[in-house]
């Protein structure tokens, strides 16, 4: 057990109030286009785009259990036969027919899910009126004994459960215990809640340690962190017992995988994609699908928090140590490789086919915010930072109605289109996915910006990242208001107005970002002062304070490592927390042909992008000249460069003017 002492916890959304320039235009956004077009989208309604069948699958669901209600509910038995394939049975009728993946009903989950926060934060009651009518369907289609996943409800109930490693129900089963939980703290509406807790014990009837169950996890994590979600709300210790047995089974010998399947062990290897190779606080080393590991490793934090558990903590720290040192992008991504969604080695991190999926980047937002619960250490909220407004961002075009899968580093078109090791790149937004995990995803990420900005504990308020916004916080003789003005990610001002009327001591605690080489905290002089793992820590009976915070931003440069070998001889250009690239639009074609000057210094200016202004930067640099006579090969001559002006725009807001080349890596 650990001293749970330095743990702080999270902010509800509902005491904070996002008033930030940036953020609330991108929230507007979630609310006005992301969540009304998706909706369309879950409905099958968007011309054009691959059709999702989420809503279908749930009516379709329902209907089987209309007809059935007259019949007794004959409780299906496990069946030691799986699907191998999607089973098509031409006999059946459309509107009873399963289609789309077998993870489809967790599109749906991301959806409510956003709706909630949006909800809790401004009353809408036709979106509620929505919400509501697709919360009855879904919840028509559970089975008597609580069951409510569409796949095996439309091909076959005998079947559930037989294939934990790759047919998502508990992963299913996890995000819409994640969407009800975030319903119910919204609207005080328990419909859906209900029907996840019965659908979690449903899945504890069958699965865990007791003898007769079967001893699976869920080959896709995400149940873990729903789970510590789902105890925190209720208080209800079964789903704690749960997650907690996820946690503790995973990646034990002999491994559940293997049996499921079949299949003789093979040292791990073939598990590692489903981190499930080794007990979970043995992991040394981030592998796998990069999007399964960050959610696993999120909900091993939300457990080490929850029950002290010191060895869970040490694994994430190692796991997470693994990954921002030796297998993240600049942009905060993971995943380098597309073969598996995955981690490659350590290094290897190839920006033009890179796949960096935008479900991960929000996977690492996830476990960086827990890791921050678990001890403020200003590390976790640089790559928070990183992530939200760089690799995560990067996933919505700015009308929020397109979007990215891949988050490359690096696009040629002609490659995406001609080079088949690069055709999951896109080099531009599109407008639904068949798998669409990402899009909801952000929408709920964007729509609980808020419930990332603070942590808090009884007497100290952690101030993570520089959203304006106001908290409302109780302390044990008064409260605290903290209304914070911000100009990021565009200048590095903060205004921190604080009104408090208690007569104890309270701590605000800043984090000094560590792109920041001059942090200024001005006011509060006779506050008690310490600085410790990168956060200043304020502490003194406050009454009514203005603190004027200034991170200086300057534009710089960037080095790789030198053992990534795609980045040598190349540097990337940072300002503040974003991270910039080159486009074509800007600079023409042949963007390899661009070399940077690191003397030269930057101008920051004003560009409008597809109606938005961002802060461009300008800066002196060359352009190699063809080579002459424009042989294949020729005998080597010193290449000649002509001097240009270039142009870097926010990673985040590229491919927002059609189609063209961009790098965020240049030659130097
Ligand atoms: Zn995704």
């Amino acid at each position: 057990m650990m001293d749970q002492a330095n743990f702080s916890f999270p902010v509800e959304l509902k005491q904070v109030r996002i008033t930030d320039d940036f953020w609330e235009k991108e929230i507007r956004l979630v609310r006005e286009q992301v969540v009304p077009y998706q909706w369309e989208a879950l409905n099958d309604r968007v011309p054009d785009a691959e059709p999702s069948y989420c809503i279908h699958n749930f009516k379709a669901a329902g209907k089987l259990n209309e007809q059935a209600k007259n019949k007794d509910f004959v409780r299906p038995v496990y069946s030691v036969e799986r699907f191998q394939h999607l089973p098509e049975d031409p006999e059946k009728p459309e509107e009873t027919r399963f289609y789309g993946f077998v993870f489809q009903d967790s599109d749906y989950a991301k959806w409510i899910e956003a709706v909630a926060y949006l909800l809790e934060q401004q009353p809408d009651p036709e979106l509620e009126r929505i919400a509501d009518e697709s919360i009855d369907i879904v919840c028509a289609a559970q089975q008597p004994d609580g069951y409510l996943d569409t796949f095996y409800i439309l091909n076959d109930l005998s079947k559930r459960f037989t294939n934990l490693k790759d047919y998502h129900e508990l992963y299913c089963m996890g995000h819409l215990i994640e969407g009800a939980v975030a319903y119910y703290k919204a609207t005080a509406k328990r419909k859906l809640l209900d029907a996840a807790c019965r659908y979690a014990d449903c899945v504890a009837e069958h699965i865990g340690p007791e003898e007769g169950k079967l001893r699976g996890y869920p080959g896709h994590e995400v149940a873990e962190m729903a789970l510590a979600k789902l105890y925190e709300l209720t208080g209800e210790e079964r789903f704690l017992r749960l997650g907690q047995y996820f946690l503790d089974e995973r990646g034990r010998e002999p491994c559940y995988f293997d049996l499921e399947h079949q299949l003789k062990p093979d040292g791990g290897r073939r598990n590692r994609y489903y981190q499930a190779h080794k007990p979970v606080r043995e992991q040394e080393e981030a592998v796998g699908h990069a999007v399964r590991a960050v959610y696993l490793y999120s909900g091993m934090a939300d457990f080490a928090r929850l029950t002290g558990d010191e060895s869970l903590k040490t694994a994430c720290r190692r796991l997470w140590k693994d990954i921002v040192e030796r297998k993240m992008y600049l942009t905060g991504g993971i995943g380098a490789t597309h073969i598996g969604e995955a981690f490659s080695f350590a290094y290897d991190l190839p920006n033009d086919t890179a796949y960096a999926e935008t479900c991960a980047a929000i996977g690492m937002a996830f476990f960086a915010r827990r890791m921050l619960e678990l001890e403020a250490d200003s590390e976790y909220g640089d790559v928070l930072e990183r992530e939200i407004y760089n690799g995560a961002l990067s996933g919505m075009d700015f009308s929020g109605t397109r979007f990215f899968y891949v988050n490359p580093l690096e696009v040629l078109p002609e490659a995406c289109r001609e080079d088949s090791r690069k055709e999951h790149v896109q080099p531009v937004r599109q407008k639904w996915f068949g798998c669409s995990c990402c899009p909801p995803n952000l929408a709920r990420l964007i729509g609980s910006i808020g419930s990332y900005v603070y942590t808090q504990r009884e007497d100290a308020v952690f101030v993570h990242l520089y959203i304006g916004s106001r908290l409302e916080k109780q302390l044990k003789t008064g409260s605290l208001r903290l209304e914070m003005e911000s100009w990021f990610p565009w200048e590095g001002k903060v205004r921190l107005k604080i009104e408090c009327d208690a007569t104890e001591p309270c701590t605000v605690a800043l984090r000094m970002p560590g792109w920041c080489g001059d942090c200024r905290v001005k006011g509060a002089e006779d506050a008690q002062r310490r600085q410790e793992k990168g956060y200043l820590y304020l502490t003194k009976v406050w009454g009514s304070e203005i603190l004027e915070l200034d991170f200086p931003m300057e534009a710089r440069l960037v080095q790789a490592d030198s053992r990534v070998r795609e980045d040598i001889g190349k540097a990337a250009v940072m300002r503040g927390p974003l991270v910039y690239c080159m486009e074509q639009a800007d600079n023409g074609e042949n963007l390899h042909l661009l070399r940077l000057e690191p003397e030269a210094g930057f101008t920051a200016c004003s560009l409008e992008i597809a109606g938005r202004q961002v802060l461009a930067l300008k800066g002196k640099g060359w352009r190699q000249r063809p080579t002459e006579g424009q042989r294949l090969y020729s005998v080597y001559t010193r290449p000649q460069f002509d001097p240009v002006s270039l142009t870097w725009v926010p990673y985040y807001a590229w491919a927002n003017r059609g189609e063209g080349e961009m790098q965020v890596w240049s030659r130097i």
